[in-house]
């Protein structure tokens, strides 16, 4: 089957639930000055951004990079404090790689800092999405097929990218076809 040829264009941006109004990235950065400054005495000069799609932890830090990137379904599930607790665990990586510490996540050193900053050594636990029957989608354009879990209201990728400058166009909206597999 030929199947995700293009990634899809959402007609709109997933609604935020219940961990209320998305902070936006002056939350985060004024987030991530005010536990920098207070945990560890210095501004935190990387970046946070939030993962829309990152369920496989409730965070993480690139050292290469500066970059904390923070999970939204994570952020919906249990909301804001819980993000910030996380943000505040991701510093502790920070901090230690900024003193040329290099660690993992079970290294004696990282877990004391932790503790020391009443920061979570885990995330709590983040459900799998839903699973429901696939349900099996065409492009009326390109014929390409899409499998989803749930309802969509999507267009195809593939063609709004060609046809549409990137956005959303009705004309390539994903047609439900015949459910498939479990
Ligand atoms: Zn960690
Ligand atoms: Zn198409």
């Amino acid at each position: 089957m030929a199947a995700h040829p293009a990634e899809p264009i959402p007609l709109q941006p997933p609604p935020p639930a219940g961990g209320g109004p998305l902070p936006d990235a002056a939350a985060l950065r004024a987030w991530a000055a005010d536990l920098a400054l207070r945990h560890f005495g210095e501004p935190f000069p990387g970046i946070v951004r939030w993962a829309p799609r990152l369920r496989y932890r409730a965070g993480d830090y690139t050292p290469s990079t500066g970059v904390i990137r923070l999970s939204v379904p994570y952020f919906v599930r249990y909301g804001a404090a819980e993000a910030r607790a996380i943000l505040l665990h991701e510093l502790c990586h920070w901090w230690l790689f900024r003193r040329g510490l290099r660690h993992h996540e079970d290294a004696a050193q990282f877990q004391a800092l932790l503790a020391a900053h009443g920061a979570p050594a885990r995330a709590r636990p983040l459900a799998r999405a839903p699973r429901g029957r696939l349900r099996l989608y065409a492009c009326p354009c390109c014929g390409a097929l899409y499998r989803y879990r749930r309802r969509v209201a999507y267009a195809c990728g593939h063609c709004c990218r060609r046809w549409a400058q990137g956005r959303f166009d009705e004309r390539f909206r994903l047609r439900p076809l015949a459910r498939t597999e479990p």
